[in-house]
């Protein structure tokens, strides 16, 4: 058992809920680079993406 266990700890789950991935590229995106659009704070990979979502969020919601 003590093998099963290990296997499933290197997988957790998402947490669902929140928008956990960059809305421009689809990356993962790191926790302090954010912009709050419509009560949703969004996280992106980098300040380019960040640029390109403020340009035109909705393009990429
Ligand atoms: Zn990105």
């Amino acid at each position: 058992m003590s093998i099963l266990n290990s296997f499933f700890k290197k997988y957790p789950k998402e947490k669902s809920g929140k928008p956990s991935k960059d809305p421009v590229c689809r990356m993962k995106p790191t926790d302090n680079i954010t912009y709050d659009h419509d009560g949703i704070t969004y996280k992106f990979c980098s300040d380019h993406c960040k640029w390109q979502f403020e340009e035109d969020p909705s393009a990429y919601i």
